[in-house]
């Protein structure tokens, strides 16, 4: 499939995945006059309140999957973990942007620390590990403390144990199930950043700004813009998701996590995940910008040109996790909060329910 179609208003994207970055494309799309058609195996996903048009069928059911790829113009995902014969047996229907091969190389953690590294760009120090004999090696070889990550399907924490010293490391591999994984030495990082960035087919790329991200319990707690570190930095880890983009031959959004270190005085960035879909540090683009992650990631995929957004203040993002959702009326009560909140039903914990923005005067916080 070479020649990517320009879609019209009134025209439908297809999405996989049925969560909340689902959901907040698909009111994107609606915005620009899109329909958007969900496909998801999970009955209860929030995305399908949204939309006219959906599938409820797991991703290796071919008969619904062509169903799908008929009733779509081009098809997108809003997260990483598809199978990879489900993109290719759809993209022999319709365009699936961004393309799969790009997939394919940030689902796995070793591909993906490999393809930046290639870039002559930084990372931790990582190694394959695939038994317990190459995890001693690994840790002889980087040291400790090193996190040992799964290759596939790690995400918010999950998949991963921390190596303190040597002794941990049998430990460590019955945590992550003896999986195929990397291990990684800890960086001691001042601040963690991410840059959000759209490339367009004609290769045009337009990154927000980079922004500060704060975690607790390895999911992502607070997000601010811009973020504290000088401009040329932040120039740097534009350029960084550029290059990213444009080697994986991308079309859509995505998002580049970097630590930001300091080593000696000067500031370095090391490039610690490439997110291949809309991502959750880029959610204070909704209130906070002239044009959101969302709406750029529907007018790349559209074939349209992408937006020039501007930031409308100094922005704050906080994460409503599991039962913080409960205080929902404390933030429609609360002058200049923008609330939002994905109706996923039971607010388990760890499970991101909503978030709220604050726009603030520039050297303004919300607490
Ligand atoms: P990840 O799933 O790789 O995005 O990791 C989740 C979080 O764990 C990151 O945002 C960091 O806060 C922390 N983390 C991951 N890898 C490292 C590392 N090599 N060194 C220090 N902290 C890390």
């Amino acid at each position: 499939m070479t020649t990517l179609p320009v879609l019209k208003p009134g025209d439908t994207v297809g999405i996989l995945g049925g969560g909340q970055l689902g959901r907040m494309l698909a009111l994107a799309a609606a915005e620009l006059g899109l329909n958007c058609h969900i496909y998801a195996p999970e009955k209860n996903s929030c995305a399908f309140d949204v939309v006219r048009d959906k599938t409820c069928a797991p991703y290796e059911d071919e008969a619904a999957l062509a169903r799908f790829a008929d009733a779509v113009s081009v098809v997108t995902y809003e997260f990483e973990n598809i199978p990879a014969a489900t993109s290719k047996f759809l993209r022999e229907r319709k365009p699936v942007l961004p393309n799969p091969d790009a997939l394919e190389i940030v689902q796995d953690r070793l591909t993906e620390k490999e393809f930046v590294a290639k870039l002559g760009i930084g990372t931790a120090g990582f190694a394959a590990v695939s038994s317990l004999d190459e995890l001693h090696a690994a840790i002889t070889k980087l040291g400790a403390p090193s996190i040992l990550k799964t290759r596939r399907m790690g995400y918010d924490g999950k998949g991963q144990a921390s190596v303190k010293s040597p002794s941990d490391a049998a430990a460590a591999w019955e945590a992550i199930g003896r999986a195929p994984a990397i291990l990684e030495q800890f960086v001691s990082f001042e601040r963690e950043v991410s840059v959000v960035a759209a490339r367009n087919v004609r290769g045009e790329v337009i990154a927000f700004e980079p922004a500060e991200n704060l975690h607790r319990d390895h999911i992502l707690h607070r997000t601010r813009v811009p973020a504290q570190i000088p401009g040329a930095l932040g120039g740097q880890a534009g350029v960084i998701a550029g290059k990213i983009a444009a080697a994986l031959d991308y079309v859509g959004v995505l998002a580049v996590e970097m630590f930001v270190v300091d080593d000696g005085g000067k500031r370095r960035l090391l490039v610690n995940e490439i997110a291949p879909r809309v991502h959750n540090s880029g959610h204070w683009t909704i209130d906070g910008a002239t044009a959101s992650q969302f709406e750029q990631h529907i007018r790349a995929v559209a074939g349209w040109p992408l937006a020039k957004p501007r930031r409308l203040g100094r922005v704050e993002m906080i994460n409503l996790i599991g039962d913080e959702v409960n205080g929902w009326q404390k933030y429609l009560a609360e002058p200049g909060a923008c609330l939002h909140i994905y109706g996923k039903g039971e607010p388990r914990p760890g499970r991101k329910m909503g978030h709220v923005t604050y726009i603030l005067p520039d050297g303004g916080t919300s607490e």
